[in-house]
């Protein structure tokens, strides 16, 4: 009979969007849950994708990525935030942000290391934290308040939590759940940190395109000193509206690539070819990015406008495609029961905030909020929408 073998991660079970999203469809529930969109991707960009097939772009692509690939990557960054990667040593095209995050982590965290993350967090975060050897602290953001309501980050806070056992601080702007954007501040806030205190900067930004109301995407790789700390990551998947493609990549300073690198060869040592060209091809035509932030500025609205008629209170959204709303009209309670009454009785599914705490049992973790994710065709919202009015009568129990 099989040894038993311990767990290295007894305490994980399924992700909170596998789980909504499975409820979702058992309850024929409309899946506002986890983050997809409910649209294909452009034709141009499938087309683009069909053709590399059809040219014979089919074997591994070199370990690091399509060179033209990178070449389009440096060129975007360089473009956004004025910031040069060596094509060569500086660039790698990853299985999507997930992956570029796993062998970052897996490559820079050690054991006994420590690596700071912001509260809310995405899931991935703290799990590959551990599986590095190493150990996640939590710093929370100030959660929203009566009289400002919004979520705050707490840079004092922040600072208090580093130790010469600090290796890494880990950020994710615009950021998900929130949707809160880095502003200028913020950098000043960095670049203190960072010269008091030399650590790396591993930087999340899979929602660089989406940010709302004029406002620019900010970087910590636009400020000099911030970059030579920065692994800056992000992913095609929102972007392109191709969740499902998985291709990301990450920059970073060459010898802090190096060992990424090490770790990326040995996990998937290439990235889908065919991919990378269909890719690299489309992000050569001049309207791939520009209009994004636009397009889902008016999904937001639109989810906005209709919540009026809703007892939901929504907070500010700045960038991503997900909306916070206050349920506190519904009673206080775990966010999660009341995410998964919401699915059942009323047919709408979300996330709760708290999955994205250490503990979502906590009541520090349960702040009455639930993630709406807005990437759905208008049809989708409109229907969401009419569902949500009325739900306090038609919550069971
Ligand atoms: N980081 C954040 C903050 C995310 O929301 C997601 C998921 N969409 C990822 C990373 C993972 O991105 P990918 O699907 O490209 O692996
Ligand atoms: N990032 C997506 C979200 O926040 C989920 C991706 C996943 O299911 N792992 O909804």
């Amino acid at each position: 009979m099989l040894k038993t073998i311990p767990s290295k991660l007894p305490d994980v079970g399924s992700t909170i969007f596998s789980e909504m999203s499975a409820l979702a469809l058992e309850c024929q529930a409309i899946n506002l849950g986890q983050g997809f969109p409910d649209y294909p991707p452009s034709e141009v960009l499938i087309q683009a994708v069909s053709n590399a097939m059809l040219q014979g772009h089919n074997q591994y692509a070199p370990m690091a990525g399509l060179p033209a690939l990178r070449e389009a990557i440096a060129s975007k960054v360089q473009t956004q935030h004025g910031r040069s990667y060596s094509v060569n040593s500086e660039i790698t095209v990853t299985s999507g942000a997930s992956e570029a995050l796993m062998s970052s982590l897996l490559a820079l965290a050690h054991p006994g290391d420590e690596v700071l993350l912001i509260d809310p967090a995405y899931d991935l975060y703290e799990p590959s934290i551990r599986l590095a050897g190493a150990r996640a602290v939590r710093v929370p953001m100030r959660p929203p308040q009566e009289n400002d309501p919004a979520f705050c980050i707490d840079w004092n806070r922040i600072e208090a939590a580093l130790t010469d056992k600090t290796r890494m601080l880990v950020l994710n702007f615009p950021h998900n759940p929130t949707g809160l954007t880095l502003k200028s501040e913020d950098l000043d806030a960095l670049e203190t940190l960072i010269s008091k205190h030399p650590i790396l900067l591993l930087s999340d930004e899979a929602y660089e395109h989406i940010v709302f109301d004029g406002q620019a995407h900010l970087s910590p790789v636009s400020r000099p000193l911030l970059a030579e700390h920065t692994v800056l990551i992000s992913s095609f998947g929102k972007t392109f509206h191709a969740t499902g493609w998985k291709v990301g990549y990450c920059c970073a300073p060459a010898a802090v690539m190096t060992e990424i690198r090490k770790v990326h060869q040995f996990t998937v040592f290439s990235v889908s070819t065919p991919m990378q060209a269909g890719i690299a091809q489309y992000l050569r035509t001049a309207d791939a990015l520009s209009g994004l932030s636009g397009f889902y500025q008016k999904k937001r609205d639109r989810l906005l406008a209709g919540l009026k008629e809703t007892v939901l209170r929504p907070l500010r959204a700045e960038g991503t495609f997900f909306l916070l709303v206050d349920t506190a009209a519904l009673g206080d309670g775990l966010e999660k029961e009341l995410a998964l009454r919401l699915t059942r009785d009323v047919g709408v599914a979300s996330i709760p905030v708290s999955a994205f705490y250490g503990d979502p049992n906590h009541p520090e973790a349960n702040h009455q909020l639930l993630r709406l994710c807005f990437a759905k065709l208008d049809t989708t919202l409109d229907q969401a929408l009419e569902r949500l009015q009325g739900l306090e009568n038609r919550l069971a129990g």
